[in-house]
């Protein structure tokens, strides 16, 4: 028989209920069950004068138990009638608030009549950020507590407040010094001996001069102006069911509300994603026992978008940093920019001017490759170009101590071939930032044919270090990310060929009814420089890569034959005004003209449907054959790859999570039917054996794992 997480212990006159799950106390069954027996022995025991709740570890219950919502008949209704009970005793319940107490743990600690807590605890209700609201009653006795307005702001965005933001609104009652226990103990005492009145959240009313005018309006249609997240509409009617309705009917509503996100595919998305993020840095076949290196000083070679990005990261987790570059004049540009990107966010009042001169102190810059002797890991950044890029890993195999970990930035190249180039391929992968790299959280990691497991190891460790979610790629053109939007960049060139302006392929996918990226692929080009985009492009071809088809593509390059390099140049794809994007003219004759060349008829009948479906299914079927290829160890992996680093909606889940979602059957039907009417001379439309295979079985795109991968 297995020991309930939950014991009830005698301190003097005071009961406690003690729970002991960790890592964070989650409200596990088994743990709701232990609450409910352990405050039956309360109640039971007359010679308690109050109880206490209190938990192991270093946090007060930090979240219900996620994995709990797919069960298909879970209900809130035991820990929730428990509860009601608990807040019902007519002795004191005092709730010894330490660490984090999120979601259900909050929600505990509020049907609780006292709440007393450390000085460092943090209190939130983040359902929100898994497309749900709170289940127990938080939409309910939070706005009673601290007001409706903190409250819709506290449930809406999931943040987390402080203890003295929360003590101030009312969600605490004391913060103390001493140890939570001794504090809830003592605390309990005084109020049992001098007979205090209990203080019941569901027995207060959200106070009306806390409301106010027009709050409750405003409210549900800024709510509404957001439908692609329900949850907060949903979060929206909870509340102001707390402003305007007595304690069970509020209750009600939030019931129905909660089961209304609970199976909403915006909810299931967003739990996928938050498993997948940590699933993500589970690296098969690594030793358990495996060394990691010691990583203190980094250098970084190239100060240019990246390489200047990549030191800011490092600086900014206080990490000192070597910046080398080729010439005095890139390097001055390149400090310059950094410069610039921190005095901007110093302007916003987001950074302190210390904190400014702490993070450029960190880094220092350098002509000399000598001066990267000294450091642990070395990345290097410079022009996506093969020749160049061995050129400079021959240098830093032989400056960089034993040791040393050396990574290449490369987005596109083959990381073996730079690897050799070393000397040293053990100690050689991929770590690809994305564009800004001081901003976006993704780090693909590119493990190489030789790359050491403990090398892998530390760099997968090192990214939480510096903020960043990592994924491991394999080896192969564009890793997991490029290469999928290689097929996706393709439909899209395609689609502008055949008649379709930039403006409509970016709509069709920008759309949140359709499907909500952030940026659609001409402006994300011309954001990322179509300079760069060609590059890879110009490269593949160098290596062989390129289709068989001489209408690859060909759109891309005669913009940067044209030095139509995007916004860096005031016109790419659109035209630039400042930053807002206009039609661009040239671009459609350079469209007509291409499209005569390569014999492709251009027409007008060309359907947002139809650019979603085949800049989706393109990329979603080459998502599955990198599955396929072992390139990306899980489809969960591929779906943190777009969410994290290419604006992908994560109410979509990613692109994995999208087709599931549309029904595998309806993409493989999709493809061949694009197979049909577009042709597939170059097996762009072939459908992936994975993907038949999945909507054979009925399986989950989003829940494949590559061969060989548990
Ligand atoms: P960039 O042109 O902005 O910067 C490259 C820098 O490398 C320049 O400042 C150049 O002076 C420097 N350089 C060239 N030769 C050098 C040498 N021998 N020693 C030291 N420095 C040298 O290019 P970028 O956009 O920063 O791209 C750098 C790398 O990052 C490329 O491999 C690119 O594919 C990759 N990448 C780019 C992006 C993006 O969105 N721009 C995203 C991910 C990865």
């Amino acid at each position: 028989m297995s020991l309930s997480p939950v014991t009830l212990r005698r301190d003097g006159t005071v009961a406690v209920l003690h729970i002991d799950n960790p890592p964070v106390n989650a409200l596990s069954p088994a743990t709701v069950q232990g609450l409910i027996d352990g405050l039956k022995a309360f109640e039971a025991d007359a010679s308690f004068t109050a109880l206490v709740l209190h938990c192991e570890g270093r946090t007060f219950v930090a979240g219900g138990d996620i994995a709990s919502f797919d069960i298909p008949d879970f209900s809130a209704t035991p820990f929730n009638s428990f509860l009601a009970r608990l807040e019902g005793q007519a002795r004191p319940v005092v709730a010894a608030v330490h660490g984090t107490a999120l979601g259900g743990g909050l929600e505990l600690a509020m049907a609780c009549h006292w709440r007393v807590a450390t000085p460092s605890t943090r209190v939130g209700l983040p359902e929100v950020k898994l497309g749900l609201i709170p289940g127990s009653l938080g939409t309910q006795r939070l706005p009673r507590l601290a007001g409706p307005v903190l409250a819709l702001d506290m449930m809406s965005s999931g943040r987390m407040v402080d203890a003295k933001t929360a003590l101030a609104a009312g969600i605490l009652d004391e913060i103390s010094e001493l140890p939570p226990l001794q504090a809830a103990v003592a605390r309990a005492q005084a109020l049992a001996a001098e007979g205090w009145t209990l203080r019941r959240a569901s027995a207060l009313a959200v106070p009306a001069d806390k409301i106010p005018d027009g709050f409750l309006d405003r409210t549900i249609a800024d709510a509404a102006a957001k439908p692609q997240y329900p949850a907060l509409g949903a979060i929206a009617r909870s509340v102001v069911a707390a402003c305007t309705l007595p304690f069970a009917e509020g209750e009600r509503a939030e019931s129905e509300n909660f089961m209304g996100v609970l199976r909403s595919p915006q909810s299931v998305a967003m739990r996928h994603l938050f498993f997948a993020e940590r699933t993500a840095n589970k690296i098969p076949g690594l030793p358990r026992d495996v060394t990691l290196r010691e990583v203190q000083r980094v250098g970084i070679v190239g100060a240019g978008t990246m390489g200047g990005g990549i030191a800011m990261t490092f600086a900014n987790a206080g990490f000192p940093v070597t910046l080398v570059e080729a010439t005095d004049a890139a390097l001055q540009r390149g400090v310059g920019i950094i410069r610039a990107n921190y005095e901007a966010t110093v302007a916003k009042g987001k950074l302190k001017p210390e904190a400014m001169a702490e993070r450029l102190g960190r880094i220092t810059p350098t002509l000399s490759y000598d001066d990267l002797a000294g450091c642990d890991l070395v990345i290097e950044a410079v022009f996506e170009n093969m020749d160049l890029k061995k050129e400079i890993a021959a240098r830093l195999g032989a400056v960089c101590k034993p040791g040393a970990i050396i990574a290449t930035n490369t987005s596109t190249l083959d990381v073996d071939q730079i690897a050799a180039a070393t000397g040293r391929a053990a100690d050689v992968l991929g770590m690809h930032f994305f564009s800004p790299a001081h901003v976006m959280r993704l780090l693909e990691v590119v493990r190489g044919a030789q790359t050491a497991p403990g090398v892998l190891a530390t760099v997968m460790k090192l990214a939480g270090r510096i903020g960043k979610v990592a994924v491991v790629s394999g080896v192969c053109y564009g890793f997991i990310g490029n290469r999928m939007a290689e097929a996706y960049m393709r439909e899209a060139e395609f689609l502008l060929l055949e008649g379709a302006t930039p403006a409509q392929v970016d709509g069709a996918v920008e759309s949140t009814e359709r499907l909500g990226l952030a940026m659609g692929p001409c402006r994300m080009l011309d954001m990322a420089g179509i300079d760069v985009g060609a590059k890879t492009v110009i490269e593949l071809d160098k290596s062989g890569g390129l289709p068989a088809d001489p209408s690859y593509r060909v759109l891309v390059r005669a913009l940067f034959e044209r030095g139509l390099f995007g916004q860096k140049t005031g016109a790419g794809y659109y035209r630039y005004d400042g930053r807002k994007p206009l039609p661009n003219p040239d671009v459609e004759a350079l469209c007509i003209e291409l499209a005569a060349r390569h014999g492709i008829t251009r027409r007008s009948d060309i359907t947002p449907d139809e650019i979603l479906q085949r800049l989706m299914f393109a990329m979603v079927n080459e998502g599955a054959r990198i599955l396929d290829d072992g390139i990306a160890y899980r489809g969960s992996d591929i779906d943190i790859v777009w969410t994290a680093g290419y604006g992908f909606p994560d109410h979509r889940g990613g692109p994995m999570c999208w087709a599931d979602l549309q029904g595998l059957g309806n993409v493989v039907a999709g493809i061949e039917r694009l197979a049909a009417t577009c042709g597939n001379a170059h097996g762009y439309w072939t459908v992936s054996p994975l993907l038949v295979r999945l909507a054979q079985s009925g399986g989950k795109l989003r829940e494949a794992t590559a061969p060989g991968v548990k």
